[in-house]
């Protein structure tokens, strides 16, 4: 028998039109790209995004078309985004850290039509526009008095959207019809893109703003540092607006001082980010000895987030850290770390330690772990396996075909990481899979031991990276970039180190470096250190 419910399609749409229609005066505070902080509402952005899907259907844009935007969080980036969607097209964020030619190869696999472009990243179009194939519309997300001097057919957004009739309908959709593209950077390869529909995307909105996940209300105040070309940030595009949270848009300026003057000025309560932009902060903290008051909770993931860092921000600042883990391939939340019930009276120690897992998933999605030969492993803390998950907002494929054995029958997707799942229900990633170290037959994972490194006093940044050995296979050599105007030796970092790991985890040796090779989402990039050390040998 069928429920007699109805069929309410879960498209964006809806979204945008109940902030208007509930939050309209609610806020989005942007830095601009011109430099001024600027103010306006979820009544005015979704008036906005009306406009701009009239524009996009009256340059002849079709249902389906792809519309990329290489651009910072402001809140025009999200008029571009609910237009897009609103017209039956497919928002597809770019990001501007790959290399230009990489870019160029992304958009013409994605056979992007139109191109919406912060004033910053015109010197990547200017250099990649011979090579872009599909591209008709080149529109610049400023105003008149600063569009740029160019040889290209550029159209100047506010004048653009300026003459528009109000009153755009949005088109009809079936929810499953795409509504946003993301490539992930790819660290072999080509970059694979991931597709997601209007259904994912509302029903992750909806998993990001339950309570153990970011937990947002009308009443948070929500500085999304994560861009929204780096896995939609995070979803606070789209959870932002359906709960009506305060949104702060850092334009772009992601330095320390310039996101604690919008921490502070704005009264933020709740914010997300990658660890290297943490450390910016807490760097800034310890320089000027300035506080957080308003700042309750931050969301950090991206890469490990190392135990030393949530323990200053509850000890110094009285800032909860939910470490969280995810793919863009998963829209991208896949778990996070609040503490649940039976730990509230377990030393702060014992805290910290089940805190800086990975976390546990929220209802939406599933996850195990196998060996090799797909066989499920226990949650017992300590077996480790590759990590596998499903859900309504996890990718079954990539666009084009690639990756196909990524994917299998019954819809489990292999993340490429390592971990092991304790019986308490939280996730640790150990490693890629690509980077673990091998010795002697047994995993050592690299996370760990860079985490530890890390909790050095005069260590900014660490890396670990197996390098061949005679008789283990595999041994770690620990990277290090010292905190600026710091020396430090060897053996002050072992024994440091000493008696925190199993002995036979110990790195073999330590070397110093300038700095550490990123990817554009700011991971170490270890197949970069790995080929700086190819030549290199164990003393
Ligand atoms: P890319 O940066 O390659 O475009 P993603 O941003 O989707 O792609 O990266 C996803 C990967 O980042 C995960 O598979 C995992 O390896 C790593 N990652 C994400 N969050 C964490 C975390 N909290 N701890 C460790 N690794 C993480």
């Amino acid at each position: 028998m069928l429920g007699l419910m109805q069929k309410w399609p879960l498209t964006c749409d809806r979204i945008i039109d109940h902030a208007a229609r509930q939050f309209g005066n609610r806020e989005i505070v942007s830095r601009s790209v011109e430099g001024p902080i600027v103010r306006t509402t979820y009544g005015q952005v979704a008036e906005r995004a009306r406009k701009v899907a009239r524009k996009l259907t009256d340059e002849g844009l079709e249902r389906g078309a792809r519309i990329g935007t290489l651009a910072w969080n402001t809140a025009r980036h999200l008029e571009v985004w609910y237009g897009a969607m609103g017209m039956g097209g497919v928002y597809h964020t770019l990001n501007p850290r790959l290399f230009p030619d990489q870019i160029a190869w992304i958009v013409n696999h994605a056979e992007d039509s139109a191109l919406f472009v912060d004033l910053t990243f015109m010197p990547i179009v200017e250099k990649i526009a011979s090579e872009l194939k599909t591209v008709k519309t080149i529109v610049v997300l400023t105003d008149k008095d600063h569009m740029p001097e160019s040889s290209l057919d550029l159209i100047c957004y506010e004048e653009w959207i300026a003459d528009a009739e109000d009153g755009f309908q949005w088109v009809e959709l079936d929810e499953d019809e795409a509504a946003g593209m993301c490539y992930t950077s790819g660290t072999t390869g080509n970059p694979k893109g991931v597709l997601y529909s209007h259904r994912s995307n509302v029903l992750h909105a909806m998993i990001a703003a339950l309570p153990d996940a970011m937990s947002l209300s009308a009443n948070s105040v929500v500085l999304p540092v994560v861009p929204m070309f780096h896995a939609n940030a995070w979803g606070i595009g789209q959870s932002g607006p359906m709960t009506g949270s305060k949104l702060v848009m850092p334009g772009a300026k992601m330095d320390g001082e310039s996101i604690y003057e919008l921490l502070d000025t704005e009264k933020v309560t709740f914010s997300a980010a990658v660890p290297t932009v943490w450390l910016m902060l807490l760097q800034y903290l310890a320089d000027t000895g300035k506080k957080l008051p308003y700042l309750e909770k931050v969301v950090i993931g991206g890469s490990a987030c190392p135990p030393s860092m949530i323990e200053k921000f509850r000890d110094l600042y009285d800032v909860d850290v939910i470490h969280a883990w995810g793919m863009t391939e998963m829209s991208p939340l896949g778990t996070l770390g609040p503490l649940k019930p039976q730990f509230a009276d377990l030393p702060d120690e014992q805290k910290l330690e089940k805190k800086s897992k990975q976390g546990f998933t929220p209802f939406g999605i599933e996850m195990k772990i196998t060996d090799d030969d797909d066989n499920e492993q226990p949650w017992d803390g300590k077996t480790f396996g590759r990590l596998k998950v499903r859900g309504p907002a996890v990718a079954k494929g990539y666009y084009g075909g690639a990756g196909a054995d990524q994917f299998d029958d019954q819809g489990w997707f292999d993340t490429g990481d390592v971990a092991h799942i304790d019986s308490d229900g939280y996730m640790q990633i150990t490693d890629r899979s690509k980077d673990v170290i091998k010795s002697g037959g047994e995993w050592i994972s690299t996370i760990d031991l860079e985490n530890l490194a890390v909790a050095h006093p005069d260590v900014a940044e660490a890396a670990v990276i197996g390098v061949s050995h005679p008789k283990w296979d595999e041994r770690p050599l620990l990277v290090i970039v010292p905190k600026q105007g710091k020396e430090i030796e060897k053996d002050d970092v072992l024994s440091f180190m000493e008696g925190k790991i199993a002995k036979w985890w110990m790195p073999n040796d330590v070397v110093f470096v300038d700095e550490i090779p990123h990817t554009a989402t700011g991971k170490i990039q270890k197949m970069t250190l790995r080929d700086q050390f190819s030549e290199y040998s164990f003393p």
